[in-house]
């Protein structure tokens, strides 16, 4: 399987990329992930992108199209692929197609997981995620009585900094300018399909499902 989930921040794409991914045995590539990562670890990248990510803006696409080139090629996707948080700019998304043609494999498609954008803003500024199992949960809709430690494996949960509200707004506004393009590209080449993100994650998962299998 070679997809890409696409769609606002918070609109659920790791969540259903970590359940997809776990289905097919098939790698969940998260760019968003992948930075955090070098943050935290203080790499070169990491210190490059932290500014970036904090003010809610798109890192440069040399940086991230050579991130993709490599993962990519990797054995990590031998079986495919989940792309969640990339392409975000048309100039993303042909450098994508232009790798994929090298690489002589095939997207299958791109799902769009659509959201009303309070909805967006309401689940990020309720959203957790846990710094060991990477469990992502949501203050308003899980039930979670104690704020510090993750219900399944006992990690510290965090609130990521970009999900404070000022950096919300500007990611949103970054997020209808910039995929805007990216979007009539896939409906132009025939791949995108769009899902309502507004349900149940189950009910996400069983309709991304039917057209995963279709
Ligand atoms: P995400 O977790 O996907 O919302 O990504 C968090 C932040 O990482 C974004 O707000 C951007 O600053 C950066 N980022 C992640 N993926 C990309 C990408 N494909 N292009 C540019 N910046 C990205």
């Amino acid at each position: 399987m070679r997809i890409i989930l696409f769609g606002p921040p918070g609109v659920g794409k790791g969540t259903q990329a970590k359940i997809l991914s776990s289905e097919f045995q098939t790698a969940h590539i998260s760019t968003g992930d992948m930075l955090r990562e070098a943050v935290s670890s203080g790499t070169e990248l990491g210190k490059k992108a932290k500014a970036i990510m904090d003010a809610g803006q798109l890192v440069s696409d040399d940086i991230m199209i050579g991130i993709i080139r490599e993962i990519l090629q990797s054995p990590k996707c031998k079986n495919g692929f989940i792309l969640d948080g990339f392409p975000r700019t048309l100039p993303q998304a042909e450098a994508l197609s232009l790798l994929l043609d090298e690489l002589k494999i095939k997207l299958h498609g791109v799902i769009n997981m659509e959201l009303d954008l309070e909805e967006v803003v309401k689940r990020l500024s309720s959203r957790l995620a846990c710094t060991q199992c990477g469990t992502i949960y949501n203050l308003l809709l899980d039930g979670i009585l104690d704020s510090s430690s993750c219900p399944k494996c006992g990690g510290a949960l965090f609130h990521r900094d970009d999900d404070k509200p000022e950096t919300i707004r500007k990611r949103l506004e970054v997020y209808i300018l910039s995929t805007t393009p990216v979007k009539e590209y896939y409906n132009k080449l025939g791949l995108l399909r769009n899902v309502n993100a507004g349900s149940s994650i189950e009910d996400v998962h069983t309709v991304i499902l039917s057209i995963v299998n279709n």
